[in-house]
């Protein structure tokens, strides 16, 4: 069952996707997670090759917790990256269901890190522990806040 924990492996991710992944799984070995316990890394890929990762960052008033998705997405568009190509997303903690495996849900971004996905990464590919096949961002929020007088 430890190979179906960590979907992602011999799945249909191409072994960028699989690197990439690898990079998210490492951040989430830095999370600041002392309320829930459940760490999740994100990775981002840039058009330019150059990689962003983000970890999630607790808080003692839980809902000034910080996602790994937008503090990865942050800090790319802190370094002036432009275009994102992929984001991947580990969560090392989720728990398998009753069939021993993920649900595909288990580290599917939430969807405030979707709106800013979104925003930020409309085409990039998206990856994460739990999917079996990579997704698009259309896939995950396909209808997403964009109001062009705000
Ligand atoms: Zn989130």
């Amino acid at each position: 069952m430890a190979a179906r924990r960590t979907a992602g492996k011999g799945t249909g991710f191409t072994a960028e996707q699989r690197e990439l992944l690898a990079t998210a799984r490492d951040a989430a070995g830095r999370a600041y997670a002392p309320y829930s316990g459940f760490r999740v890394g994100a990775a981002v890929l840039a058009a330019d090759g150059r990689v962003f990762t983000g970890c999630n960052v607790e808080n003692a008033s839980y809902g000034l917790t910080l996602c790994a998705e937008r503090a990865a997405l942050a800090r790319a568009v802190a370094e002036g990256a432009g275009e994102i190509a992929g984001v991947a997303v580990a969560c090392p903690d989720a728990a398998p269901g009753p069939d021993g495996r993920l649900p595909e849900g288990a580290a599917a971004p939430c969807g405030a890190c979707r709106q800013w996905l979104a925003e930020l990464a409309p085409r990039a590919w998206v990856v994460t522990t739990s999917f079996l096949v990579p997704r698009s961002v259309g896939d995950l929020l396909p209808v997403c806040f964009d109001s062009p007088g705000v």
